[in-house]
């Protein structure tokens, strides 16, 4: 998974990262690590640049990692979090930051990927004077990096930040929950799945596995529900079961049941990394869609589902409603428009079948690809004079 570097010609203060690698240093033996290295980090993740700054009045630390502007301003979460080490710290930030330069590019946004992390204990009560530090770090990129809400950090805290950066999004009283709109995306992506895989986009009367009643999965089993699909779901937390099953005519199956519920498409809108060497030769199902961020356990999970022939739509590309949303934020949308650009999630899984048929590769490796191909269409006409 490769995003072109930026060009070199670029007057941004980019680190520019061609392939040599660094660890190409003369005084280095092959292999030989020299505490944190930061340029081999960035030059393996392609990054652009990646800006540390400390505050010693309120202990912030903060990393703001820019993985590409190809396609626009870097757009990225701040996770706030208690690493066990700044290395750790980096890389996550660096990891996140490319996976949300493909987010965007296959949404279709005018987005580039970025990401920044504070580290140290979320559960702080001290926040405005560190959260003015981060708005002021995030100032000082001048619009190349805009940030939004993510693990350990609220609405509250994007307040604190809006005092010192316009760069800033997800802001009380502005687009509110993404859900909706990411429940949509879902939905329109499993009628694409069935488009593919069934030659009809009908979801009336197939069988739905729910793992996740929260709030996209109570959105979308309403959608399911409205146009005749059966749905079979579980989550922790019984209350959550409770009004799907009232609302949605649902049936309720323990938390690991959910894997063996015999059903046209298994639906993961909880948690990460469910689908692995276990889950896989159990799930009886001939579609994984669902709104659940980083879902393969690892990457040859992918390759897995492949082999035992069930269709997988990548979840960056079939949950990107929540960036969509985002985007209609920082754009002025209107609801409606945010809803129809995640509606377009139809069309983009059916491409990436598509181009996972035409390349002989998987569907998660097809989004890749689609989203590289996007960033490199766009950097060649960038590169023109005019
Ligand atoms: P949520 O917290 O509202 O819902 C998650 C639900 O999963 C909760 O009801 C929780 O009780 C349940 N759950 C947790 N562990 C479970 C288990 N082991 N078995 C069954 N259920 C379990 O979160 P959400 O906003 O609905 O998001 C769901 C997923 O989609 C997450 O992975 C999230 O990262 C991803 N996502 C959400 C959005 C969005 O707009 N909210 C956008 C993109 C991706």
């Amino acid at each position: 998974m490769k995003a072109p570097a930026k060009s070199s010609g670029s007057s941004s203060p980019a680190v520019s990262t061609p392939a040599p690698s660094v660890a190409a240093d003369p005084g280095r033996k092959p292999g030989e690590r020299q505490g944190l290295e930061l340029f081999s980090l960035l030059a393996e993740h392609e990054h652009e640049q990646v800006s540390a700054y400390y505050d010693p009045s309120t202990g912030y630390r903060g990393l703001i990692a820019i993985h590409s502007t190809v396609l626009g301003p870097a757009l990225g979460g701040t996770r706030f979090w208690s690493y066990p080490s700044d290395e750790a710290a980096l890389i996550d930030c660096l990891r996140l930051a490319r996976g949300m330069t493909y987010k965007a590019a296959v949404a279709g946004l005018n987005l580039g990927g970025g990401k920044s992390v504070i580290i140290g204990d979320n559960r702080t009560t001290r926040r405005e004077a560190l959260f003015r530090a981060h708005g002021r770090h995030i100032e000082s990129l001048k619009g190349r990096y805009i940030t939004a809400e993510d693990v350990g950090t609220s609405t509250s805290d994007m307040e604190y930040i809006k005092a010192e950066t316009n760069h800033v999004t997800g802001l009380i009283g502005t687009s509110g929950d993404p859900s909706p709109v990411t429940a949509y995306g879902v939905y329109r992506g499993m009628k694409a799945c069935a488009r593919y895989r069934y030659g009809s986009d009908g979801l009336a009367g197939k069988s739905v596995a729910l793992q996740g009643c929260g709030s996209v999965g109570y959105h979308l089993a309403k959608l399911l529900f409205a146009e005749g699909a059966e749905i079979t779901c579980t989550d922790i937390d019984p209350q959550r079961v409770k009004r799907v099953v009232e609302e949605c005519g649902a049936m309720a199956v323990a938390s690991d049941a959910i894997y063996d519920v015999r059903a046209n498409i298994f639906a993961p809108c909880a948690l990460g990394a469910v689908i692995d060497d276990a889950t896989v030769p159990r799930l009886p199902v001939e579609i994984v869609a669902g709104a659940a961020n980083n879902q393969l356990a690892e990457d040859r999970h992918g390759d897995l589902l492949e082999r035992r022939g069930i269709t997988y739509a990548p979840d960056y590309v079939i949950n990107g409603g929540g960036l969509i949303n985002v985007n209609a934020e920082l754009h002025g949308w209107a609801p409606e428009r945010a809803r129809s650009k995640a509606g377009e999630i139809y069309d983009t899984l059916l491409r990436v079948f598509e181009i996972a048929r035409e390349e002989g590769m998987p569907s998660y490796q097809a989004a890749d690809r689609l989203a590289e191909q996007r960033i490199a269409a766009i950097a060649k006409v960038r590169r023109n004079f005019v």
